[in-house]
């Protein structure tokens, strides 16, 4: 039996699919997973679709069952925040004042959402998500109807826009961006996503940033930076979330956007790694540092962080992936584009039926499916090729994408 220690901070899915990875390389020694939630270790996606509308429960959101990890011995410690570490001495306090001791530590404490600092901030009825108790509380007033407010047209605000409609709640979307998701992914795309709500009766403000909230007591408005006042009953805010850094800060971890980890996920302390939202990784394949907050990042580089843990050399080289749903419109997205590059399209696009590609040179460096299933692997392989493709065969959606590699 080996008389290792291994810790994981942030009882979520890149924690709790790291401490699966060590048990499924055969580590025997002890694993100690550690969370500030309640909960079972839990999937996020759910909380914004299914969850949210209250077509599943929260069982369904589970990454394991409870009897996984007894089954495992892997120690969950939830209710447990950890607030300092000793990477000298390999020495970690949880709140309470308990010390534990680690061989190797893994820190995947995750991002939290972005706050508002605006006027009326203060006002209840004023919501954001990230736990399942968020979740729990936005569903609840969806139960009681009225008009919301979602601050934001990225993937959270757009797709708790989504969900409120299909609950039958009046939602306007706030945004200081001219289109959805526009600064990110360009006007077409931005435009593909303005006319799906419009078509769903959702009210889009935008181009108007919120800049106060408005009420006593309890929110009732939003005024837009340019004096509009929209009247609501609650407020979702989708401001986008920020890396949990401050443990591993406080402790001399090198930081930026994240903590700072190389290939393997080890961060400036030999005995510390990163993963997850929280982890800023650099990346081989970009020859860059990238942060993924997003399912499949925490989903792979969690196992990956164990097996760094473990000793394995392997450098965590997966692509950036995530998905959104909203309505009937399933999206998928793989690879890293910068603004500037080129975005060329294949299929249909008011039919919403689509994909998109980015290109830098000829290169392909993103793409995106809508309604398009079973292509990401070829978009990985395009991507991954590095070679120019023929942009007349890539928007010809008669021409097969692994033809182009
Ligand atoms: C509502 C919602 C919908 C989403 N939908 C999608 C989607 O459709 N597609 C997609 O690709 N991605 C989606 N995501 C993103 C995805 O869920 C995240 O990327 C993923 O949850 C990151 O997992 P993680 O384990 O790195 O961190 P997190 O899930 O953030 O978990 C970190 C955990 O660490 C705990 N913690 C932090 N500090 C400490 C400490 N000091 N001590 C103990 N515990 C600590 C936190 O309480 C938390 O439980 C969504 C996220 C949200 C919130």
């Amino acid at each position: 039996m080996n008389d290792k220690t291994f810790v994981i901070v942030g009882a979520s899915l890149a924690g709790a699919k790291a401490a699966a990875e060590l048990r499924e390389r055969g580590f025997d020694g002890g694993v100690v997973l550690i969370g500030t939630e309640t909960e079972l270790p839990y999937e996020r996606p759910p909380l914004s679709k299914d969850y949210l509308r209250g077509e599943s429960e929260a069982e369904g959101t589970r990454v394991h069952e409870e009897r996984f990890y007894r089954d495992q011995e892997i120690e969950l410690r939830l209710g447990t925040t950890a607030t300092a570490i000793d990477t000298a001495r390999g020495g970690l306090q949880l709140d309470g004042g308990e010390q534990l001791r680690f061989d190797a530590l893994l820190l995947t404490s995750g991002s939290s959402p972005r706050r508002l600092q605006l006027p009326g901030a203060e006002l209840d009825g004023i919501h954001y998500l990230r736990t399942i108790a968020d979740s729990d509380a936005i569903r609840a007033r969806f139960e009681r109807g009225g008009h919301l407010v979602v601050i934001g047209g990225g993937w959270i605000g757009s797709e708790v826009a989504a969900s409120a409609r299909q609950r039958g709640v009046e939602v306007t979307m706030v945004s200081d961006e001219i289109l959805p998701n526009a600064r990110v992914f360009g006007q077409e795309v931005g435009e593909f996503y303005r006319d799906l709500h419009a078509g769903h009766g959702v009210e889009l403000v935008l181009g108007d940033g919120a800049a106060a909230f408005e009420g006593e007591g309890s929110v009732a408005g939003v005024r837009t930076a340019s004096g509009r006042v929209v009247e609501c009953d609650f407020v979702v805010v989708g401001a986008g979330a920020t890396p949990n850094v401050e443990l591993g800060q406080r402790a001399g971890l090198d930081t930026d956007n994240g903590i700072l980890v190389d290939q393997r996920l080890q961060s400036s302390a030999p005995n510390v790694f990163a993963a997850g939202d929280v982890a800023n990784h650099w990346h081989p394949f970009y020859e860059q540092r990238v942060r993924v907050e997003h399912w499949a990042n925490a989903l792979n580089q969690g196992p990956a962080a164990a097996r760094s843990m473990l000793g394995d050399r392997a450098a965590y080289e997966e692509l950036p992936y995530f998905f959104s749903d909203q309505y009937d419109a399933g999206m998928e997205y793989s690879g890293l584009h910068s603004p500037s590059d080129e975005v060329v399209f294949r299929g249909d696009r008011a039919g919403g039926e689509f994909m998109a590609f980015w290109l830098r040179d000829g290169v392909v460096t993103a793409g995106m499916n809508v309604n398009v299933w079973d292509v990401n692997e070829h978009v990985q392989t395009l991507i991954r090729s590095r070679k120019q493709v023929d942009g007349a065969a890539l928007t010809d959606p008669g021409t097969a994408l692994e033809s182009l590699v």
